[in-house]
């Protein structure tokens, strides 16, 4: 237990560079990053209950339902490594999501501290997820699929952000530049919360 709580969200659309850097700033706070495309996509490949009702949503790039995620996300959030701080990568997606959270924490008496926003351009994005095509070969990351999942993020997951920043929440960072460039300025930003990184043991 520490005394200090790090509650974070990362949103940005896909190829933005979310993933990575939620690892890093996850890291760098001390929190685990938690990722709900990386939780679907453990749950596929072990052929898991889970895996089994998501596999066609997750390739045609639609969303899983909202009850299935939120239940998922709430489970993990249970568990004791998430007591004091999360980094949440690709959750809330939607409003329906925003609402759950909030009641989830409501419960605890928790509340989200900030909530990264990662700012690419279009064509910058679409250059990027081409790329990770070529060198992962992600089932979702076909020309087609791509589209689907970014015209979802900007039907359903940018408005999100809407919310959090009436809230005060938002910090909204570029996301153009060396990866080591936008880790410090996302840490920068949080520092300015008060947030303050891990001391290096
Ligand atoms: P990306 O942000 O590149 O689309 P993710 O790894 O975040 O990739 O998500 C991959 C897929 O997992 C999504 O297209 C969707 O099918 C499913 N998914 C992930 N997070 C959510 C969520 N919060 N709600 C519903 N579906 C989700």
């Amino acid at each position: 237990m520490t005394d200090q709580t790090a509650r974070l969200l990362i949103v940005g659309p896909q190829g933005s560079g979310k993933g990575t850097q939620g690892v890093r700033i996850a890291e760098a706070f001390g929190i685990p990053a938690i990722s709900t495309g990386d939780m679907f996509r453990a749950a596929v490949a072990a052929g898991t209950d889970l895996g089994n009702q998501v596999k066609t949503l997750i390739e045609a790039g639609n969303l899983v339902p909202d009850e299935l995620t939120s239940a998922v996300v709430a489970d993990r959030l249970a568990q004791e490594d998430a007591a004091d701080g999360f980094l949440l990568d690709g959750y809330p997606r939607n409003l329906g999501q925003v609402a759950d959270l909030d009641a989830f924490l409501e419960a605890r008496g928790e509340k989200i501290d900030a909530v990264i926003e990662l700012n690419v351009p279009r064509e910058e994005s679409i250059a990027r997820l081409t790329q990770r095509a070529q060198e992962q070969g992600r089932t979702d990351d076909t020309e087609e699929v791509i589209a689907n999942r970014l015209g979802i993020y900007e039907r359903e997951t940018a408005p999100i952000l809407g919310v959090y920043r009436e809230r005060g929440a938002v910090d909204t960072i570029d996301g153009v530049g060396s990866l080591d460039e936008i880790t410090e300025r996302i840490v920068a930003a949080l520092e300015q919360r008060g947030l303050t990184r891990r001391a290096l043991a």
